[in-house]
């Protein structure tokens, strides 16, 4: 069918209903939160704005669980992964990038585009990455030149999470004084992260996958240790720089106008959080996330999809990225989806382009959600001729009404 002005196929002009969202990011808005940023714009320092503002650095202290300082940006996650590296790190420094999959190659892209010399360890994107190979990286950086550790928490193309405790246990048993900078920006508020705890010293996010929120922030939270190297870290920067924004003053803190009314819904957003829980928000997460695995594990009987991660206890809570046989284009799966079956699920991103595709179960999401989508990807199977066992939907339907059953009454 001929694509419209906007791009849009005719027919998805004759679509009724809502549009589902099961993206890895963007994620679904909550409604309380859309309406908090139904607002007028306001004076720049209106006083319930500068409460607002405060409300939600110290919400976010409470989601990257650290008495550090947070910065705020008008950005996506990619702003926020230039401030992390424009801070601490000059150009000729050495940064060290556990390979992920697509997340860290393209943060380790960023820092060679401004100047920082990268040495990767090499990973297996079906796996985490393995904690004791970034602590023999640091041993074997006899002269220290290695200044920091950058780690993707969750890297969203391939669906894994690595341990990032055990990572910061290497690093203390290699005994290297690297500063850990970790981007979280697919897993803050959807699986457990403890930045102080953890001995985390740089932390990255974004507003918009765990966090409830619209995308155009871009966060950064740094301890002590982060501050003294952005400290002595001499280069260009200015947008991104740390120092005026810590001056205190609103203007100085946004470096310019602050994004109000994102301002606004992001507060909303995080009381949303906390109402629900954090634990219970990583308990829905972690059924959500099994339920889809049993689905795509049914579907994975005939032999032409899989779900990529290779150990469940290494897998995403808030992504399935589900592998595609020989011959079988997933981003016509992922298009017939969206624009037929009325669901959005993620592309397969770099090296796993037009062979996986994503289910994303993160933010806003509760099971019947989820069921919509996961029937939506098996409606898309079966159009497409995708060999695949039918019944996944009925195994996640399965799998939350036994979790109910042993676990009473949930938030999702
Ligand atoms: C989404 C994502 C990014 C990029 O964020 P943008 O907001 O798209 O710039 C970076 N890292 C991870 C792990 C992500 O999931």
């Amino acid at each position: 069918m001929a694509p419209d002005t906007l791009g849009h196929t005719a027919n998805r002009a004759l679509k009724r209903g809502r549009m589902f969202l099961n993206t890895p990011g963007p994620t679904n808005v909550p409604p309380r939160v859309q309406s908090a940023m139904h607002r007028d714009t306001m004076d720049l320092n209106d006083p319930e704005f500068l409460d607002a503002a405060v409300e939600c650095f110290e919400g976010l202290k409470r989601v990257f669980r650290t008495d550090g300082e947070v910065f705020s940006y008008i950005s996506n996650g990619h702003g926020a992964w230039e401030a992390a590296l424009v801070n601490v790190l000059a150009p000729g420094d050495v940064a060290l990038v556990p390979e992920t999959g697509h997340f860290s190659n393209s943060w380790s892209d960023m820092a060679k585009a401004l100047g920082i010399e990268v040495q990767t360890v090499p990973g297996d994107w079906r796996r985490a990455h393995d904690p004791e190979k970034i602590g023999q990286a640091l041993a074997d950086d006899r002269a220290h030149r290695i200044k920091a550790v950058l780690l993707v928490q969750t890297d969203t193309a391939t669906g894994t999470t690595t341990d990032v405790k055990a990572v910061r246990a290497a690093m203390n048993r290699a005994g290297h004084p690297a500063l850990l900078v970790v981007d979280t920006i697919a897993s803050l508020g959807t699986i457990d992260f403890r930045m102080d705890e953890w001995g985390v010293d740089v932390t990255v996010s974004a507003s918009q996958k765990g966090l409830m929120m619209v995308p155009g922030m871009g966060f950064v939270a740094a301890n002590d240790k982060a501050i003294a190297v952005h400290k002595a870290t001499v280069r260009d920067r200015r947008y991104w720089d740390w120092t005026p924004r810590m001056s205190g003053h609103g203007y100085r803190t946004f470096c310019g106008t602050a994004p109000q009314i994102h301002i606004f819904g992001l507060r909303e957003g995080l009381a949303t959080l906390f109402e629900e829980g954090l634990e219970r928000v990583f308990e829905r997460h972690r059924v959500l996330a099994e339920a889809t695995w049993k689905a795509v594990d049914v579907w994975a009987g005939a032999g032409a999809v899989e779900i990529n991660a290779l150990v469940p206890a290494e897998r995403s809570l808030g992504v399935t990225t589900i592998i595609t046989g020989e011959g079988i284009d997933a981003n016509r799966i992922r298009e017939i989806c969206r624009d037929e079956m009325m669901a959005g699920i993620g592309g397969g991103l770099g090296a796993f382009g037009g062979r996986a595709f994503r289910i994303g179960h993160m933010g806003d999401m509760n099971a019947p959600m989820l069921y919509a989508c996961l029937g939506a990807v098996e409606a898309t199977l079966a159009y497409l001729d995708v060999p695949h066992t039918p019944g996944g939907v009925t195994a996640a339907v399965r799998h939350v009404a036994d979790y109910k059953k042993t676990h009473g009454p949930t938030t999702f």
